[in-house]
């Protein structure tokens, strides 16, 4: 990556507005990786925070808190087999040494976690460096498109976990929206004998139906 070379950037201005503006690509410091993005998603909190209703965003910021692409620069100490890689990142950015950060709950560091695309700016973005530490590999099978949408991945898995679904079990999903579509997928690998959906959109309990629901219930 040359000095000086352009990073284009879609920065939120506030009001709902987004500017696309030209940067310059940043350089990775020690322990850091500089990303070539090649998706990123666009999650409901950024429609939340592009209107103004996040309680903390502040324009003018970079949006994007999910994104995956390739490393093209490693800082210095990084391994330099990373180079080239194709990852996803995790947004969140902690200290990287308190109990928290070590097992992996970085969101609840000591010294205060900030967050990519909330609190700093973003993967809405050509270029973005991170901590080699957010980083994780995508397996061949894994699209940027689908490791760049990863955020909604987070609720439906933590509530499958937290339920602790078994093989036989008979599960009952109250919604239709998307984190509902995605759980309904994620009980059918954790080997749920049937799986219902109770919500009342048409569209999306076909959709369900689609993804393996074994009954819709319009409720
Ligand atoms: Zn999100
Ligand atoms: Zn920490």
């Amino acid at each position: 990556m040359g000095v000086g070379a352009v990073n284009r950037v879609a920065v939120w201005t506030g009001d709902n507005r987004v500017e696309i503006e030209e940067r310059t690509v940043p350089r990775p410091g020690p322990g850091e990786v500089l990303l070539k993005i090649k998706a990123a998603g666009i999650c409901g909190t950024d429609m939340h925070m592009l209107s103004g209703a996040h309680p903390h965003a502040k324009s003018p910021l970079v949006p994007g808190h999910e994104f995956a692409g390739d490393i093209v620069e490693i800082g210095r100490g990084v391994d330099k087999r990373l180079s080239g890689m194709r990852v996803g990142s995790d947004s969140y950015i902690g200290c990287g040494k308190c109990v928290y950060c070590l097992s992996g709950k970085v969101q609840l560091c000591d010294k205060g976690t900030r967050e990519l695309g909330i609190d700093l700016d973003g993967g809405w973005a050509e270029y973005i460096v991170v901590p080699e530490r957010n980083v994780y590999f995508l397996p061949d099978d894994v699209e940027y498109h689908e490791a760049g949408a990863g955020c909604i991945l987070n609720c439906p898995m933590a509530a499958v976990e937290m339920v602790g679904i078994k093989p036989g079990d008979t599960v009952l999903i109250i919604g239709d929206g998307p984190s509902s579509l995605i759980m309904l997928q994620l009980a059918g690998l954790k080997g749920a004998a049937g799986v219902i959906v109770a919500g009342h959109r048409e569209k999306r309990l076909a959709i369900a139906r689609q993804l393996g629901a074994d009954l819709v219930v319009n409720t």
